[in-house]
């Protein structure tokens, strides 16, 4: 999808005639690439992310079911939908094409209308799918990440920094007497505190890399790849801050008169037996660590 909302076509043609005939049909609607040959179509494919691919099956070198299979083996570009342009009465390479994962196919010679219609309908198929799956790994509530995705995306960044040797830290985020919070101010506001919290988190962890996610209630998770503890001492310390400069009320809180998160930091992998749950269970120590020691802080383990 381009920035103003349009769909991408990728189209993959060897002769010219059929890709200007593509083009044409789809310039309006959508932004076209275009590729004269498999390998080109599989750099287009990879870096630019069309939404819709139609592919030529009689190519030299690399044919249309070689790019497609190595679409389809590539997870960068296995879910982005495939329709083989075969000639006419080839039920043999339609047949082939659909085995292999593609969507549907257009025959040769190319009717505009026909090419128009099949492509509009997997890129509709396309967006539902797309629109699932952000629904399947974001926070109703606040729009980060939910649980679900945090614990994917620790398994996968932990057993990548296992296999770097590197490093990568969690921060476990809980709100400081947040039941007298949504007591005094209800719980709409409840939610409205969460969101705000949640949107300076987004802010402080901007990395690509960092996870910030939706734990469960008023708690929230950052993962932090390739972050020692210091780097995630740092990261506590701003977000601290910047929460602070939010200036959220909190009449009813013992520690401060506005709205304030206890942090607890973990770092791993460390010890034979480390594990991303007992990273978690690291983390949620130091929390209760620093809960204990008066909250509004952030905890780590050897901290006095
Ligand atoms: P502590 O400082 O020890 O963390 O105290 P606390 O009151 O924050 O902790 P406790 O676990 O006793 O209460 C958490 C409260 O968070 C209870 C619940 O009302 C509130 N809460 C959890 N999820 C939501 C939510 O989605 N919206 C709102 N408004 N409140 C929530
Ligand atoms: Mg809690
Ligand atoms: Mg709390």
């Amino acid at each position: 999808m381009t920035e103003d909302g349009k769909a991408r076509i990728l189209v993959v043609d060897d002769e010219l005639s059929n890709i200007e005939l593509l083009a044409e049909v789809f310039d309006e609607e959508y932004e076209v690439l275009v590729a004269t040959d498999g390998a080109r179509a599989l750099e287009l494919a990879a870096s630019q992310q069309p939404d819709l691919i139609l592919l030529d099956v009689v190519m030299p070198r690399l044919d249309g079911f070689e790019v497609c299979q190595r679409l389809k083996a590539d997870r960068a570009t296995a879910d982005i939908p495939v329709i083989f342009i075969t000639g006419m009465g080839d039920n043999q390479a339609e047949v082939r094409g659909l085995q292999m994962g593609a969507a549907d196919y257009v025959t040769k010679p190319i009717n505009p209308l026909v090419v128009q219609v099949r492509a509009r309908n997997q890129l509709e198929l396309k967006r539902a799918r797309d629109t699932l799956t952000r629904l399947a790994v974001t926070d109703g509530l606040t729009g980060l990440a939910n649980r679900r995705h945090f614990d994917e995306v620790l398994q996968r960044e932990y057993q990548r920094v296992q296999r770097s040797g590197g490093q990568l830290s969690l921060l476990l985020i809980d709100v400081d007497y947040f039941k007298a919070y949504n007591d005094n101010y209800g719980h709409i506001q409840g939610d409205d505190c969460l969101r705000e919290l949640a949107k300076q988190m987004g802010r402080i962890f901007s990395r690509a890399v960092d996870l910030p996610a939706r734990y469960g209630g008023e708690e929230f998770v950052c993962v932090l790849p390739d972050t020692d503890l210091d780097g995630a001492i740092t990261m506590a310390e701003r977000l601290q801050q910047a929460i602070a400069e939010l200036q959220l009320p909190h009449a009813h809180s013992p520690v401060a008169s506005r709205v304030t998160v206890s942090i607890g930091i973990a770092c791993g992998p460390s010890g034979q037996k480390a594990s991303p749950l007992s990273l978690v269970a690291q983390a949620d120590e130091q929390l209760y660590r620093a809960k204990l020691n008066g909250r509004n802080r952030y905890c780590w383990e050897g901290k006095s």
